[in-house]
């Protein structure tokens, strides 16, 4: 909650230069003039905190609009050259850790596949860390240059003095990974849960843009959304906001991951539909997280011509739809996006389906208001999002860098080393 406080000429100055970065950043390239009218600036201010911004390396000019006979206008947009950030995926079957320039075009990658349910939390860093110094190292660029790294987790992210992760479902209690990873590196380190960070690459740049009032939804092994509200991730008290997958959908069901029964997780995570289909072909098949992808790719192919494939899609839709409608009837969003590499896979095959599904169960009025769509970004959406977090962070401060410019890095007070 931010605090009553006297707002001094240099906060005005910050929260101006923050607007008009917000603007140039996820709608650029942009005129001066075009700057001023979005973010309600005076053409003299805006004037003089482009050349500022330009003088600083955060902004550059890169061309002209012509306007028509006039003088031609510069047009703005965020010089991709500022400084980079990396993003880390902790999937529940891999770890992507991608490094990006400033406008979020992507250098390097760098994936290790892993069953996070097995994984210790210090091999889980470690993992982290060997994709960071690879990313960095692939991209050649210096370490001083990098701004941030965000890190996008399943679980609970609670936002203590460093952020600890619940990841209930992986067994991973109460884990200080904010800090844990402080102890191996200097770089400015962010966490969140990966539907948040999905959601914020979705509304920056995907199929959420544009809209104030959102759910995003991803689905995987895990069950997740993120709802923005009013252009803002919603977060709830304690940042949990969000845990989709855990909400009832059969009182006494199937038992979840979380210990719970009857979550929705239990019947369209990925895992469940796949012991769904076993058991109905009478079989006790177990897969390995990692295989889950290609089990679902083949019953989603197979369901003209396998009846315990049409049968288990169609309960899948069925429970999908209803927690849909209760998203629709609780939330009042205008757009609905279906993402996740489960999320993107069954709206390919069923996106009509689902929307039907979910009319059945929601509301006439606010169902009527609400578009349901597939994600636009791909598989590497979650790290992308992962991205956004330090760059999020340094264009709400106006891009004033709260380390030291020259590279000097403090190292955090609760890493002794
Ligand atoms: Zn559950």
């Amino acid at each position: 909650m931010p605090r009553p406080r006297t707002t001094t000429v240099r906060d005005l100055r910050k929260s101006n230069r923050s607007r008009a970065l917000w603007e140039v950043f996820l709608n650029g390239p942009l005129t001066r003039q075009e700057v001023g009218a979005v973010a309600g600036l005076s053409p003299a201010t805006v004037s003089n905190l482009v050349a500022a911004l330009v003088a600083e390396g955060v902004v550059a000019e890169v061309g002209l609009e012509d306007s028509n006979g006039g003088r031609p206008r510069g047009l703005l947009q965020v010089n991709p050259d500022y400084g980079y950030v990396i993003g880390v995926d902790v999937g529940e079957t891999a770890f992507l850790v991608e490094l990006f320039d400033f406008s979020l075009r992507p250098l390097a990658r760098h994936t290790s596949v892993t069953d996070l349910s097995v994984l210790d939390p210090d091999d889980a860093v470690g993992h982290i860390v060997t994709g960071i110094t690879s990313v960095i190292a692939e991209a050649g660029v210096a370490e001083q240059a990098i701004l941030g790294v965000g890190v996008a987790v399943p679980g609970l992210v609670e936002h203590r003095e460093s952020a600890v992760v619940h990841g209930q479902s992986v067994g991973w209690d109460a884990v200080p990974l904010e800090a844990m990873l402080r102890r191996e590196t200097d770089l400015p380190i962010l966490v969140d849960n990966g539907a948040k960070t999905l959601g914020q690459a979705e509304r920056w740049f995907g199929a959420a843009r544009g809209t104030d009032n959102a759910v995003i939804v991803l689905l995987g092994i895990g069950v997740g959304m993120c709802f923005i509200s009013n252009g803002e991730v919603y977060r709830g008290a304690t940042s949990s906001a969000g845990e989709w997958g855990h909400t009832t959908v059969m009182v006494g069901g199937r038992t979840c991951r979380c210990g719970a029964e009857g979550c929705l997780e239990a019947y369209v995570g990925a895992g469940a539909i796949v012991d769904r289909y076993e058991e109905l072909k009478g079989r006790q098949t177990a897969t390995s997280p990692a295989g889950l992808e290609g089990r679902i790719a083949a019953i989603t192919g197979a369901r003209e011509q396998d009846r315990a494939a049409a049968q288990v899609l169609g309960e899948t839709v069925s429970y999908l739809g209803a927690g849909l409608a209760d998203l629709v009837n609780l939330f009042n969003p205008e757009r609905i996006v279906v993402g996740g590499w489960l999320g993107r896979a069954l709206s390919d095959e069923l996106l009509p389906e689902i929307r039907a599904a979910a009319q059945r169960q929601a509301l006439r009025l606010p169902f009527s208001r609400v578009e349901i769509v597939k994600a636009d970004l791909g598989p590497d959406a979650v790290a992308l999002g992962g991205a956004t977090l330090p760059i999020g962070r340094l264009l709400s401060a106006g891009a004033v860098r709260s380390y030291p410019a020259d590279g000097r890095r403090v190292r955090s007070a609760i890493a002794p080393g």
